[in-house]
């Protein structure tokens, strides 16, 4: 299955799948223009601006009206509609309901964030993809076989570990509270692995997504 990683981080997401699949629209619209014209579906996962940008998806809307929406909550469709995407494009899917969209089948997945979050799991040119990115955990999703796992590697148990400690040493709170949520938001290194030790088969493709530079450690 062939993808394309345009952004993957805080600063900004989006991946093209098979040229006609986009998976969340967090940056800017002069870096995803020129993949626009094949682009049939657009999955949102939440409202986060590194995930929906409101000023690319109204350059959207504009110039590529057809393309349609899939996401999962009512707050997603609203800031859409807010950028002039067209309310018949868009489709709330229900969870644990596959879907089949023609071209693509797909279906929801749960995820715990700080905001309604959710996954995509998809059937496309006979492949199938799993796309997970922001959340606490994935204990709960099974995806046996897949052929392209798309997953978060946010941080490193050890290394947010660290930074943790030095900030209690330091008495710095606001650092202290932005690092003691990390964990309640995003995925680990640790967790990644052992979904994709329990999920991959020999013929698996991954791909690590949204890490933070600041709590994770090249080895
Ligand atoms: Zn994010
Ligand atoms: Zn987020």
């Amino acid at each position: 299955m062939n993808y394309n990683i345009i952004g993957s981080s805080s600063k900004g997401n989006c991946i093209i799948v098979e040229d006609v699949l986009m998976l969340d629209v967090g940056v800017s619209y002069s870096k995803i223009k020129k993949y626009l014209s094949k682009v049939k579906l657009i999955f949102v996962s939440h409202i986060h601006k590194d995930h929906l940008l409101p000023s690319t998806i109204k350059h959207i809307s504009f110039n590529f009206p057809n393309i349609k929406y899939v996401c999962g909550s009512e707050e997603v469709v609203k800031k859409l509609v807010e950028c002039n995407v067209n309310k018949k494009n868009i489709y709330i899917l229900k969870n644990g309901i596959k879907y089949d969209l023609g071209l693509i089948k797909v279906r929801l997945i749960d995820l715990y964030h700080d905001v309604e979050n959710y996954g995509l799991k998809w059937e496309l040119n006979g492949k199938k993809g799993i796309y997970i990115v922001d959340t606490e955990r994935i204990d709960h999703i099974v995806a046996q076989d897949y052929d392209l796992y798309l997953i978060e590697n946010n941080y490193q148990e050890k290394v947010l570990q660290e930074h943790i400690n030095k900030a209690i040493e330091e008495n710095d709170e606001n650092k202290l509270f932005y690092l003691q949520r990390v964990p309640h938001t995003h995925l680990s290194n640790e967790q990644a692995n052992s979904f994709l030790i329990e999920n991959m088969e020999k013929n698996s493709v991954y791909e690590y997504i949204h890490k933070s530079n600041y709590n994770y450690k090249e080895e």
